[in-house]
This record gives structure tokens, C-alpha cells and sequence, in this order.
């Protein structure tokens, strides 16, 4: 696909740098499915796995996990905007939610915290 990239504005790059992304994570998964057909794994086997996945309810990978901050135990979400990390709103630590983790369901626990400590009083 030719693309003229005069007067492309912002939106329309990172979008033609998302598909060409997107384009290559659907070669290489077609590659490991070409493997995996290889090897046995039919179809249908496939199938099962994805009904598997979606029964689960997995939550979108990205963005609205929630854990619990380590420092003063509020409740710490994802960011949408950041991959795999997020920023206590109370405090600002800054915590990494990595894929597949499963302890990303939290209550708020209430640890006292004296706002001073960080500031060298
Ligand atoms: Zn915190």
C-alpha cells in the first residue's frame, strides 16, 4: 500500500503504525497456528480453547486491573493510557501490573500513612 505522507496528520500516522502492527501480529499468529496445526493441534481443539478463555470472563488484558498499593494499601487501577502500570492516587507509588497475573482483585485495606514521610521531615 502506497502512502503519501504529506500532510498526514497525528492521528492518521499512529493509526497507519497501528495496522501495520496489527498486520504483523496476525502473520506471526498465523505462523504459530500453521505450527500448531503441524504438531496436531486440530481446529476444533482451538476452538475449545478460545470457548475455554471466554468462559473465564477474562477481563481486558490492558487497562482497569486493580490491585492494592503496597505503600497504604488504597486500591490502585491500571492505567489505560500506560501499559501495565499504575499510580496510587493517594500516595504515587507506582506499581506494574504484568499479563496474566491473578491476585489483581483487591479490597482496600487501611494502612496509616504519614504524608510527611517522603518529604525529609
Ligand atoms: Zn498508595
Amino acid at each position: 500500500m502506497a502512502l503519501d505522507l504529506r500532510g498526514v496528520n497525528d492521528s492518521e500516522r499512529i493509526i497507519h503504525e497501528l495496522t501495520n502492527k496489527i498486520t504483523k501480529f496476525e502473520i506471526i499468529l498465523q505462523a504459530y497456528y500453521e505450527l500448531m496445526e503441524d504438531k496436531g493441534i486440530s481446529q476444533e481443539v482451538l476452538y475449545d480453547k478460545i470457548d475455554e478463555i471466554i468462559g473465564r470472563q477474562v477481563k481486558g488484558q490492558y487497562g482497569g486491573r486493580r490491585k492494592t498499593c503496597p505503600k497504604c494499601g488504597k486500591v490502585i487501577q491500571e492505567s489505560y493510557s500506560v501499559p501495565m502500570r499504575g499510580t496510587c492516587m493517594m500516595c504515587g507509588t507506582t506499581v506494574m501490573f504484568y499479563p496474566f497475573e491473578k491476585d489483581t482483585d483487591v479490597v482496600e485495606e487501611n494502612r496509616e500513612v504519614d504524608p510527611l514521610d517522603d518529604l525529609g521531615f
